[in-house]
């Protein structure tokens, strides 16, 4: 009997666990992918308090091994459901239970799709979530990178030293990212912003060389030949596991306020895919702090 299990690994996860352990709490911290979640693919951070420069990789390594250190258990299966009965709470992957007296949900988000034809079979071939990771294929190259958000931000800045010419490709005039990325990029002689548009069709034959984008009006369309494209478009959470216990609002995260309490007894939620408006590095921490403080003050 654990007294906290921790689904996920993300910022969030790892700084419940960090609290968790260090309140002398056993704890057990449940990943179905790699540990990290989305930071580990941020090229450079820089707006943590007390770190003036860190990659992705290497924050959620040191915060992994911290956990880890501390006295943390970490294992990497994925977590189907949770059962809440009166003093314990079971919760399930694909072939085992673990049961516990709290738990701490923290399973953020994962990267929203374009949701257009032939983008499923070109991922690998042409279409990338992550420019961190797969940049360096296209050093040289024509891409694009479609989202107007810091990610899409940040991932064009990075792109911009390898490829030969990046588009930024945003279905609006203005953009939700930090206008100190906007003033990197447009600093940039290889980054062309293609505002008011969208991508409407994918050119490819064993791979992408093309895409074909359309002005929000519907009326103009031009044709873009590039071999990379980068989404980054937001994120969408995946919480439908735990919906029997916690209420989900309409984009599917999961109803939970500043103190991190659900609407059931002993389970907590913490980071990005809780319902909130300001998603951050720093923001995560703090609730996995607040999370894993609210779960050992309910175990007593
Ligand atoms: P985001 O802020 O939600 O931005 C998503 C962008 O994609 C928006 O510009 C949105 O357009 C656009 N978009 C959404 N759906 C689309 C669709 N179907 N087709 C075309 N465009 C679409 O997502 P994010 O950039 O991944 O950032 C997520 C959170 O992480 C944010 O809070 C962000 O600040 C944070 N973050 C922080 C850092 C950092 O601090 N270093 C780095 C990365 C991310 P509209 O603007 O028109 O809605």
């Amino acid at each position: 009997m654990y007294d906290i299990i921790i689904v996920g690994a993300g910022t969030a996860g790892l700084s419940a666990a960090i609290y968790g352990v260090r309140a002398g709490k056993s704890v057990l911290v449940l990943e179905g992918g790699t540990y990290g979640g989305q930071i580990i693919n941020t090229p450079a951070i820089e707006n943590y308090p007390g770190i003036k420069n860190i990659s992705g990789y290497e924050f959620a390594t040191n915060l992994y091994e911290q956990a880890k250190e501390l006295g943390a258990e970490i294992q990497f299966k994925k977590v189907t459901g949770i059962r809440s009965e009166k003093d314990r709470k079971l919760v399930i992957t694909e072939d085992q239970e673990y049961e516990c007296r709290s738990v701490i949900l923290a399973t953020g988000a994962k990267n929203k799709p374009l949701g257009i034809e032939h983008e499923q079979e070109l991922i690998g071939a042409g279409i990338s979530y992550c420019a961190t990771c797969d940049g360096a294929f296209y050093r040289g190259k024509d891409v694009a990178v479609i989202g107007g958000g810091n990610t899409a931000l940040e991932d064009a800045i990075f792109l911009s030293a390898y490829c030969r010419k990046v588009y930024i490709v945003h279905r609006r005039d203005t953009f939700r990212g930090e206008e100190r990325l906007l003033n990197t990029l447009k600093k940039k002689e290889n980054v062309e912003f293609v505002l008011h548009s969208r991508v409407t069709q994918l050119l490819a034959d064993d791979s992408l060389h093309g895409v074909i984008l359309q002005d929000m009006n519907g009326e103009n369309e031009r044709k873009l030949d590039i071999k990379g494209l980068f989404v980054a478009i937001g994120q969408i959470p995946e919480n439908l596991a735990f919906s029997e216990y916690v209420d989900l609002d309409q984009g599917g995260y999961i109803v939970g306020k500043e103190d991190c309490k659900t609407k059931a007894d002993g389970i907590f939620v913490a980071g990005d895919c809780r319902t909130k408006t300001v998603r951050q590095l720093a923001t995560a921490a703090a609730d996995g702090a607040i999370a894993a403080l609210a779960a050992c003050e309910y175990i007593g």
